[in-house]
Order: C-alpha cells, then sequence, then structure tokens
C-alpha cells in the first residue's frame, strides 16, 4: 500500500513560511492500493486529494472523531460534487446521534450553503465502533482511544504490511506518565508491532503538563508509545499551531538525546511525504 501524508497539522490551518517544511494543512492522509482510495480523516489536507489521479468511482473516508481539523476538508472535496462517485464516510458512532447528523451540523447553512442530502454522489455512511470491516484489498480494525468525545484510531492492513493511524490521542491521561501494564494502555491494541504508525505528538514534554486533558500527547510519550507497541517506523504528527519547523528541528535533537538507541525509527511527519508499505 502507499501512504501519502496531505496534512499533519494539528487543531487549525497554518500556513506561512515558519511552516512550510512541516506543512500547515490539518490532518488528511491518503492511502492506495490497486484502484483502492481510502482518506483518513478529511482535513484541510483533503483538498489536496483528487480522485480523478486515481481514476476510481469509489472513495472510503475514513474519519477518526469529528473535531474540526479533522473534517473541515470534507465540503471542498470534489468527489462530493461528481454523480458519478460513491463516497463512503466511515466515523464513530456516539450515544446520542448518527454520524450523519453530526455531520450534517457543519454541512449545511449557516456554516455551509449545501445540505448532505443536496450532494449530487451517492453517499453511504457508517458508524463505527470497535469494529473490523473490509473495503477492497484492507482489514481495518477501528478501536476507541482516548481522546475527548468518540474518538478512534485506525489499523489498516493489506497481505503484506500494517499502518495505524491515531491523531489525536492521550493515553497518558489521569496518569504519571504512559501505563506500565501494555494491556491497560489506550491504542496498544492497535499499534502493536505496526510497520508505520502515525501517532498524536503535539506537545513537548514541558507543554503538555500545562495541556493534560486536552486530548493530546507530548513527543516523548509519542515515541515511548511507538517504542513500547514494537512499530518499526513512527511518524511524530499533530503538530501544534504554534511549532514553527525550526523549533521541530530543534526539538527532534532534543528526542534523540532523551531516546539513544532506540530500534524504531521516528520522525516528524511532513505534509507531501509519501511511503510504499
Ligand atoms: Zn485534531
Ligand atoms: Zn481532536
Amino acid at each position: 500500500m502507499k501512504i501519502s501524508l496531505k496534512g499533519v497539522r494539528g487543531s487549525i490551518p497554518t500556513t506561512g513560511a515558519e511552516t512550510s517544511i512541516y506543512g500547515g494543512n490539518t490532518s488528511c492522509t491518503v492511502v492506495t492500493e490497486d484502484n483502492w482510495l481510502l482518506v483518513v480523516d478529511a482535513g484541510s489536507g483533503l483538498q489536496k486529494v483528487s480522485t480523478d489521479q486515481f481514476s476510481v468511482k469509489r472513495v472510503d473516508i475514513l474519519l477518526t472523531h469529528l473535531h474540526f481539523d479533522h473534517i473541515q476538508g470534507l465540503g471542498f472535496f470534489p468527489a462530493l460534487f461528481d454523480a458519478s462517485t460513491e463516497v463512503h464516510i466511515w466515523g464513530p458512532a456516539s450515544a446520542t446521534q448518527s454520524l450523519h447528523s453530526r455531520l450534517s451540523r457543519y454541512l449545511s447553512p449557516p456554516l455551509f450553503p449545501v445540505l448532505i442530502r443536496d450532494l449530487p454522489c451517492a453517499i453511504v455512511m457508517h458508524d463505527i465502533e470497535n469494529t473490523d470491516f473490509e473495503i477492497g484489498p484492507f482489514k481495518i480494525k477501528s478501536q476507541y482511544v482516548i481522546h475527548p468525545g468518540p474518538t478512534v484510531g485506525f489499523r489498516i492492513e493489506n497481505h503484506r504490511s500494517t499502518f495505524v493511524y491515531i491523531p489525536d490521542h492521550e493515553p497518558a491521561l489521569g496518569l504519571k506518565g504512559l501505563p506500565k501494564d501494555k494491556k491497560w494502555m489506550s491504542g496498544f491494541d492497535l499499534a502493536i508491532g505496526a510497520d508505520l504508525l502515525l501517532h498524536d505528538a503535539q506537545y513537548t514534554e514541558e507543554e503538555y503538563h500545562q495541556k493534560v486533558g486536552w486530548g493530546h500527547s507530548s513527543m516523548e510519550d509519542a515515541v515511548r508509545f511507538g517504542e513500547m507497541a514494537g512499530v518499526q517506523r513512527l511518524l511524530l504528527a499533530h503538530h501544534d499551531p504554534t511549532h514553527k519547523d525550526s523549533m521541530l528541528e530543534e526539538h527532534f535533537k532534543v528526542l534523540q538525546h532523551k531516546f539513544p538507541g532506540l530500534s524504531m525509527k521516528y520522525e516528524f511527519a511532513k505534509e507531501g511525504l509519501e511511503i510504499e508499505l
């Protein structure tokens, strides 16, 4: 499968010269194999995805949750306005309202001029929980993780490799650091043994102490999480809007100093990065 990062910024699009290396678009990753196209989260990076380049007539959009930085690109995705396209949207169930009615809060006036029911594409909504499902060549597992509101991470496997996507996640919540016992760690079952893990790393360890309960991880905890789960390669993502390229490059040296000799490869996720798994 091929993984393409279209947006790795957290919270709000952050464009400008100071974020041009790691990128300013919010969460969106594309996973492709043969003629199958998965869009994982629909942040502002979705504007960089065209279905034409893949010549597919079906798109599957997997939403980890409905915070605006993960759905704001939806209204600007050409596939939704193409009558010949079938769009499946998979997102976490809530106890009170369907996925359709919660997405309608954004895709309706006054926030957006077009109603979901007036979109020309064929749209199919799937409310998911801790669910195993298949899309074309992909076996997918969704599982709830710690983050405010119903939020899942995704484990996406094909016959050869495994990509795990958990962009918003605070496994250290309520504890001093990560749980020692892996079986009590949020997201562990999803991430275990992955070839590639994209994980929340919004804050430095110092910043995290001021933001406990906001739903995100420190870069340090993200590295510890990836190492505990035995992943091969980790992409540190959901960069804080205040983190300029220069800050991330500086902090990478701090991480290398704090975690010498790891077998796992890790790096800050960069918009535009493509990985063949
Ligand atoms: Zn987010
Ligand atoms: Zn969020």
